[in-house]
């Protein structure tokens, strides 16, 4: 069944939400909804252009809760969005709801180690309030101010911890029909959100990877980390990307790091740059294969966060080191990195020490052409052999060609994040390089046996969608919810 029908926005809708959550809270100037217009141009500018016909402005749970219940009423599309939104985006003439005004922390629970937050709530707010708590939250190579929720419903690779795939424990969502549930033990009364899973089946898992979807969230709770005795980020240098994959599992299925990720030098080098680094290097990047880097210069270092006690850290550099050697690669001392690439540790160290990410100036908006998969991590070896020969293919017209690469859940997964930077106004180049991008999923599916990091095409993933596309008309039959997110075909249910 395909339901395409949309209600048109009215004048009575507006007065409607206006009455109900107030006159500030609902806005529909020109300049406000040209700019979430934009939305998804932000990132990428072959996303198209599509205007709301309202913004709203919630500050409160049940300004949510009247809203869905409006918008589901005259059936207008409805789309949450967080701080920074540049993923995906909003449907033509429905309404936005902006939830930065509800950015509070609520509560951070040192004891069981989890924070729970408001839905404006972004990673450097998070970090900010940790400051002194002992505790952290994991943060990944995306900027501060997006929300965390916002990374959290579109997951990608937002945790910097190898141990966990998500944040979440527990979700506060409102229904289109106003019903407001939680997903994890807060769902009992005067219970904590220290439980995702149990007694019931997890629905907190509906709402990762749904972009919205499935309900707009007003509360969650997310986990934190203890910020251990000692810490220290290690590094290590590899030739090859297999050798790297060798090391850094070889690590996990030891329990040593915290957290650990491969960086090609195409990456490592100019993540973390600042403007005046920039003449220094980025010329020679422009100008390189990035399958051959220049004579000391490693294909690939790893970086690992090892934690504990003093003790503890420094038996375990020793074992890196070890293990780096076996695997055919070298320890990079602290006097060589601040040598060669001084920015690069740098960087390293915010993101480890103050965990937070450092913004590299080439993500200039428009430019960025990334392709994100998850596979076994021998598969993974090979994909790697693969996508780069694809990106060479291009040739220096989308230099830098940067990748990561990290393991989720103690290695069983891997994700490979390969990326260009093609001129943003070469429309032609821009169609090739999606169309080329489609092809590498078919083939890194069908033949390397990878699962492509975001949606690409119900007609992929069979009675999979089937079945979700039941469970989505259960909860919004009118199918009001993020229609234009990616999820689903675009408005279609
Ligand atoms: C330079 C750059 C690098 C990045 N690198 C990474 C990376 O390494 N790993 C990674 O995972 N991501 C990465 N991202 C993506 C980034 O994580 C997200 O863009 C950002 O964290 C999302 O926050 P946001 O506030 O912009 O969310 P939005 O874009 O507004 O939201 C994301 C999705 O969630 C939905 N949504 C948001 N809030 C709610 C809510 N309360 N209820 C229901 N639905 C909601 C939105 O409709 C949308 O579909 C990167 C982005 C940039 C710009």
């Amino acid at each position: 069944m395909t339901t395409k029908t949309v209600g048109v926005m009215t004048d009575a809708v507006c007065r409607e939400l206006r009455e109900a959550l107030g006159e500030e809270k609902v806005r529909n100037d020109e300049i406000t909804l040209v700019t979430y217009g934009r939305i998804r141009h932000g990132f990428d500018i072959m996303w198209p252009f599509r205007k709301p016909s309202l913004v709203v402005f919630p500050e409160t749970r049940e300004d949510v809760v009247e809203t869905l219940k409006i918008a589901n009423r005259y059936k207008i599309p409805v789309t949450s969005v967080g701080t920074a939104p540049i993923q995906l985006g909003t449907t033509e003439g429905g309404i936005i709801i902006d939830q930065r005004r509800r950015d509070r922390v609520l509560e951070i629970n040192t004891d069981s180690g989890y924070a729970v937050i408001e839905p404006g709530v972004s990673f450097d707010k998070l970090t900010s309030a940790l400051r002194g708590t002992g505790f952290k939250c994991s943060v990944g190579t995306m900027p501060g101010p997006g929300t965390i929720l916002g990374q959290a419903l579109g997951r990608g690779s937002q945790s910097f911890t190898t141990r966990y795939l998500n944040l979440i424990i527990d979700l506060e969502v409102v229904l289109p029909n106003g019903t407001v549930f939680s997903t994890g033990s807060s769902h009992f009364e005067g219970v904590g959100s220290h439980l995702r899973y149990g007694p019931y089946p997890d629905l907190a898992g509906l709402y990762t990877c749904s972009y919205g979807a499935m309900g707009v969230i007003t509360k969650a709770a997310i986990r934190i980390h203890p910020v251990n005795e000692a810490s220290r980020v290690h590094l290590a240098g590899f030739d090859t990307y297999a050798d790297s994959i060798d090391y850094v599992k070889d690590l996990i299925n030891h329990n040593i790091p915290e957290h650990t990720f491969i960086w090609d030098w195409h990456m490592y080098l100019t993540w973390p740059l600042a403007p005046e680094d920039m003449e220094k290097v980025m010329p020679r990047i422009l100008e390189s294969d990035f399958r051959k880097p220049p004579e000391g210069i490693p294909y690939n270092i790893v970086s690992t966060l090892l934690s504990g006690y003093p003790e503890q850290v420094e038996l375990y550099e020793e074992i890196c080191a070890k293990v780096a050697k076996k695997c055919h690669g070298r320890v990079i001392s602290d006097e060589e990195a601040e040598k060669r690439f001084p920015a690069t540790l740098a960087g390293f160290r915010q993101q480890y020490g103050d965990y937070s990410y450092r913004e590299s100036v080439h993500w200039s908006k428009g430019r960025f052409a990334g392709w994100y998969v998850f596979a076994e991590p021998k598969d993974m070896k090979e994909i790697e052999k693969f996508a780069a020969g694809e990106f060479a293919k291009f040739g220096k017209a989308i230099n830098p060609v940067n990748y990561y690469s990290h393991p989720f859940d103690f290695g069983r997964s891997i994700l490979l994040r390969i990326a260009g930077f093609p001129d943003p106004t070469d429309i032609e180049l821009r169609k090739k390089i999606t169309r080329k991008f489609d092809e590498m999923y078919d083939i890194a599916l069908k033949k390397y046996r990878a699962v492509p990091i975001r949606p690409i095409g119900s007609d992929k993933a069979g009675t999979y969608m089937e079945v979700l596309r039941s469970i989505k008309k259960a909860l919004d039959p009118n199918n009001i919810l993020n229609r234009d997110g990616g999820l689903f075909e675009e408005g279609e249910l």
